[in-house]
């Protein structure tokens, strides 16, 4: 296994990468609680993207963990979650945006994964048009028997890991969320480790 990136990512920042089919990514969240925005697409043709809703019915729940895909709105797998110890992850709540926070808690100007997200997008080519309904890694969005739900405190651990094994040549974009407005991070966001490795 030839470790092609090992990289911290700090509370707040974005990252993304282009893994060839075969090449897997684990995300650990190093302190716990850390919300981990996630978009991913065909890289040879972004039009075909992840589809929150197909990867939902598809895994008959929306608490994805291992075994699980991540489809795209063709019916295929774009990524295989391998590994999870945490076994909590949100595929309905979004990301966060400056709008979003200020019509939920009143506040301004406020960094986001949506501004992240179009950050990162933009070295692709890639823009507003192309963000969609996307994953939440360690992040807990319970939904009760009456329909209800909302961002509770997050059950991941220090250490605790997704690893996720690309299914076609994917671009895979991450926010580590910023959000300090609700519990999604344990009010203070914290670094995560992304690791992108080749098993050839
Ligand atoms: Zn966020």
């Amino acid at each position: 296994m030839k470790v092609i990136e090992d990289r911290v990512v700090a509370p707040g920042k974005a990252w993304a990468r282009v893994l060839p089919t075969g090449q897997t990514l684990r995300i650990v969240d190093l302190e716990g609680r850390q919300a981990v925005d996630f978009l991913c697409y065909n890289a040879a043709d972004p039009e075909e993207r992840y589809n929150a809703a197909d990867t939902m019915k598809y895994a008959k729940t929306i608490f994805l963990t291992a075994g699980h895909g991540l489809y795209s709105d063709m019916g295929r797998r774009l990524f295989t979650i391998v590994e999870d110890t945490c076994g909590r992850h949100d595929t309905i709540g979004g990301c966060c945006s400056a709008e979003s926070n200020e019509f939920r808690y009143d506040v301004k100007d406020t960094p986001s994964c949506r501004a992240n997200f179009l950050r990162a997008l933009a070295a692709f080519g890639l823009g507003k048009k192309d963000i969609v309904a996307n994953v939440n890694f360690f992040m807990n969005v319970p939904v009760a028997t009456d329909g209800a739900m909302g961002i509770a405190d997050g059950l991941s651990k220090p250490g605790d890991h997704v690893l996720l094994r690309a299914e076609m040549d994917v671009l895979a974009v991450i926010s580590n969320c910023p959000q300090i407005h609700n519990p999604c991070n344990g009010f203070t966001p914290t670094p995560i480790r992304v690791v992108v490795s080749d098993p050839r």
